[in-house]
């Protein structure tokens, strides 16, 4: 399996629109891996997951095709990750097709904003649920409950398997309640991709991973033999609040065992 990170910055990118920050000017001034675009995936050239507000951006910068893609699963409907409006382009008028190439998975939230943005329009929409795994093509993917947002949304990150190999996209959550901790007894990942949203700055704020909390919940995988020594971890969902620059994460990370994640990295498992 190969998981192509399209997109590894916060909501807002990096540089942050409308910011000054130390890590934004950063990014301005330097370019190259501190540019983040808003958080997304590609799984295989196949799975698309989540459809934010840069999808067109991220398609020109990595030459790909969105006619390849035969899924798009969506983990929750934060602006970063589910900007609605690009899912109409699949369709006339806006191209030849009557019906879209590639279904829509996504929690009951994501599948009401479809059904009221595109009442009438032929989309193919399933919803998910946190533990319900599903099959597409020759995936089974499983979601799993993040500790991320209102409390009245099921926000999830993504086991995908393919029969083979095994990945956990975990965008968007806090660090897990227990259920979610009980539900991962027994898993193996061979990639683990983890947001570390919050960087070098605690915050109050529960529904992002600041360093410290990332490590102890990647601390509490590798205990629990979920993330072994086979496993390829990377982080993703980088904020400029977070103040830290590419070259300072990969600083606090290399040691234990984390690639930085970084606009347009392909990982192999
Ligand atoms: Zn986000």
């Amino acid at each position: 399996m190969v998981v192509h990170l399209l997109g590894t910055g916060g909501a807002e990118g990096i540089p942050a629109i409308y910011s000054e920050s130390r890590v934004s000017a950063h990014a301005r001034a330097h370019g190259g891996k501190d540019v983040r675009s808003r958080t997304s995936a590609l799984v295989d050239g196949n799975l698309k997951l989540d459809l934010g507000p840069d999808t067109w951006a991220q398609i020109q910068r990595e030459r790909l095709d969105a006619t390849d893609w035969s899924a798009v699963l969506f983990t929750h409907s934060d602006a970063d990750h589910f900007a609605v409006e690009e899912l109409q382009y699949a369709l006339y008028p806006f191209n030849p097709y009557e019906v879209a190439g590639f279904t829509v998975y996504g929690n009951d939230t994501i599948a009401e904003a479809i059904a009221v943005r595109y009442p009438d329009w032929p989309l193919d929409v399933v919803r998910t649920k946190s533990f319900c795994p599903f099959h597409h093509a020759e995936y089974t993917v499983t979601p799993i409950r993040a500790n991320h947002g209102s409390g009245f949304e099921d926000a999830q990150n993504l086991i995908v398997s393919d029969g083979r190999s095994t990945l956990l996209y975990a965008t968007d959550t806090g660090v897990y309640q227990p259920e979610t901790w009980a539900f991962l007894e027994g898993w193996r990942l061979d990639c683990l991709v983890l947001e570390c949203t919050e960087g070098f700055v605690l915050t109050p704020y529960n529904g992002h991973l600041d360093l410290e909390e990332f490590k102890d919940v990647l601390a509490r995988l590798r205990s629990m033999g979920v993330v072994h020594e086979g496993t390829k971890v990377v982080s993703t969902h980088h904020s400029h609040n977070g103040d830290a620059t590419h070259a300072e994460l990969e600083a606090a990370l290399r040691p234990v065992g984390v690639t930085v994640g970084y606009d347009g990295l392909k990982v192999e498992f």
